[in-house]
């Protein structure tokens, strides 16, 4: 016997054969047990999953000898007949190859013949909706008023190409995607029939590929038992088709987790090396991305996340946030797209794994505005007042605003309320406790400090005119900046600040841009001092000043503010949206 595709040979031949339809099954066998039987149905959904083989069932219902019954006996001559093909009643035409009105006009003249051995004369029309408008407007004259022993079935896979008219006298069934686990289940059950031994992840796999479609999962079941030799495994797929396989990826997002990029890389090439596609890898990426979304967003549901829960490692699966696996997802399809313009593929995704690395660090501008917020809060909630006890407290609050407004804007802070904060200038003593309280916004801050200033070649402040001075200028400033940046103290930030140091006899005077720098820079005045000492030996008194608002210094400051906004930005990787 001729070798035949597993899709024909495992064709329902009848209504309880059909997987995945329960909707459309039980309605068409309840209006066949009732006798209430249509002159037209229409029949769409997606391909594959049994819309021909549902008509083909339909016609010899209504045929059978015993019928009309929704369990058509399959043996009868009708049946028989029906199921080979070669029945003069059930008629098959292919809408997309008879489109004219003329082919329409057969069947019109046809249908006043009755059925010479069945109970109906069915016309089964496929791609129903490829038929040419004047061949559809033929077919409504038939449609409306045919014979009693004439039943349309039509198929489509786009019924929205049907015109309404045609629509509207039909019984219309809606075919579904067949689920996942269904489509694994019958594939699992045709290889026992076949006597081949199967892994359940590679069926998974098979019925993952066929979206949906009966007819693709068989075809590519059979592609794969074609080089299996009996034994069907995901080991055999992934090297005979090229795909990545869930271990290879989860080793690159391991070894990614722990900032092991070059280890990442390494694993990428030995994926690529064994033959894996470039775009191949980046579908697998992105799968796998998605389906950690998608798991992060407790859907656990296989089939819709195309993975299998169990094969992706704990670890990996709690690594990163939602709006991290967002972007990560979107990095790959966005690859996806860009790959085909690029000079050379293999870079960009070379590029795309290394930048994962920092995705644990990344934050959407939605995060870094909600994060400056809760700063916010807890600056203006008063926690630092317990610090600061003495002061009074509407200075309290406008010294506490200041880090915000230096992220958010550069708005000068009323310089009345400077000269107050002038005099208690002695309660800096007990500098390790104000530290705690600045310590959870700048740290991150400090962090890419050595990163960002180098690529910028100018360190510190822009240009502001240095004042010839003996020993220390503002050549100093990089040096302490990078001391405290590599100490992660958020001094550095302060010191950042700096737009003038003049220092003669009497004493070293720092000043600053804004009040904010210059009062935690008070704050924190033993430590400076110490660290200046240690860079130049100075150990006299220091002085830090607020500028007055000359219209260049503001300038400056903006220009500042500007910069560390930017390098916020970056570290968070967002963007400055407004800056006022
Ligand atoms: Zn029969």
């Amino acid at each position: 016997m001729a070798y035949e595709v597993t899709a024909t040979r495992k064709r329902p031949q009848l209504f309880d054969g059909l997987v995945g339809q329960q909707f459309v099954v039980s309605t068409i066998k309840n209006s066949i047990e009732q006798g209430r039987i249509a002159h037209a149905y229409l029949f769409s959904g997606p391909r594959g999953v049994g819309k021909t083989s549902s008509a083909r069932i339909l016609a010899k219902a209504l045929n059978c000898e015993q019928g009309p019954t929704p369990y058509p006996c399959g043996v009868c001559a009708n049946c028989r007949e029906i199921t080979q093909g070669n029945s003069t009643d059930v008629i098959e035409i292919d809408g997309a190859s008879n489109t004219s009105v003329n082919d329409i006009r057969v069947i019109k003249d046809e249908v006043l013949f009755p059925p010479q051995s069945c109970r109906y004369k069915v016309y089964i029309i496929d791609e129903v909706h490829m038929l040419s408008t004047s061949a559809f407007n033929a077919l409504l004259k038939t449609i409306e008023e045919p014979p009693e022993y004439v039943v349309f079935i039509f198929a489509t896979t786009e019924t929205q190409k049907v015109p309404a008219t045609i629509r509207s006298r039909c019984q219309q069934f809606h075919f579904q995607l067949i689920p996942l686990d269904i489509i694994k289940d019958v594939l699992a059950q045709t290889a026992a029939e076949m006597g081949i031994q199967a892994e359940d992840e590679a069926l998974f796999w098979i019925a993952k590929e066929s979206t949906g479609s009966m007819r693709d999962a068989y075809t590519l079941f059979d592609q794969v038992v074609s080089f299996s030799n009996g034994m069907v495994t995901m080991e055999q797929i992934q090297q005979k088709l090229g795909l990545a396989g869930l271990d290879k990826i989860s080793a690159i997002i391991g070894a990614l987790l722990e900032e092991q990029t070059g280890n990442a890389l390494q694993a990428l090439h030995a994926l690529l090396d064994s033959g894996v596609s470039v775009e191949q890898c980046i579908k697998d990426l992105a799968e796998y991305m998605r389906t950690l979304l998608l798991i992060r967003r407790d859907i656990t549901n296989e089939s819709i996340l195309g993975l299998q829960i169990s094969q992706i490692p704990e670890a990996i699966r709690q690594a990163y946030s939602d709006e991290q696996l967002e972007a990560a997802v979107e990095l790959f399809l966005k690859l996806y797209r860009d790959i085909r313009f690029s000079l050379n593929p293999r870079f960009e995704l070379e590029l795309a794994v290394s930048r994962l690395t920092h995705l644990r660090h990344m934050a959407s501008s939605a995060t870094l505005v909600r994060k400056v917020e809760e700063l916010k809060e807890s600056l203006l909630s008063g926690e630092i007042a317990q610090a600061r006890p003495q002061l009074a407290k509407p200075i309290e609050t406008i010294a506490q605003k200041a880090p915000v407004q230096q992220i958010v804007q550069s708005t000068p802070i009323k310089e009345a309320i400077v000269e107050p904060i002038v005099a208690p200038k002695p309660i800096v003593p007990p500098a390790p406790i104000p530290a705690p309280k600045p310590t959870p916004e700048p740290t991150p801050m400090a962090r890419p400090a050595p990163q960002v200033e180098p690529q910028r070649k100018e360190v510190p402040p822009p240009p502001v005119s240095p004042p010839p001075v003996k020993h220390i200028t503002k050549d100093l400033l990089p040096e302490l900046i990078q001391e405290m940046a590599a100490e992660r103290d958020p001094v550095g930030i302060v010191l950042s600040q700096v737009v003038e140091v003049s220092h003669d006899d009497k004493s070293l005077r720092f000043t600053f841009a804004s009040n904010y720098a210059m009062e935690t820079a008070r704050q924190n005045s033993e430590r400076l001092k110490a660290l200046v000492a240690r860079h130049t030996g100075y150990d006299g008194p220091i002085e830090f000043l607020k500028t007055l608002p000359k219209a260049d210094l503001a300038q400056s400051e903006k220009r500042q503010t500007n910069e560390l906004a930017n390098t916020i930005a970056t570290m968070f990787r967002g963007e400055v949206l407004h800056l006022q």
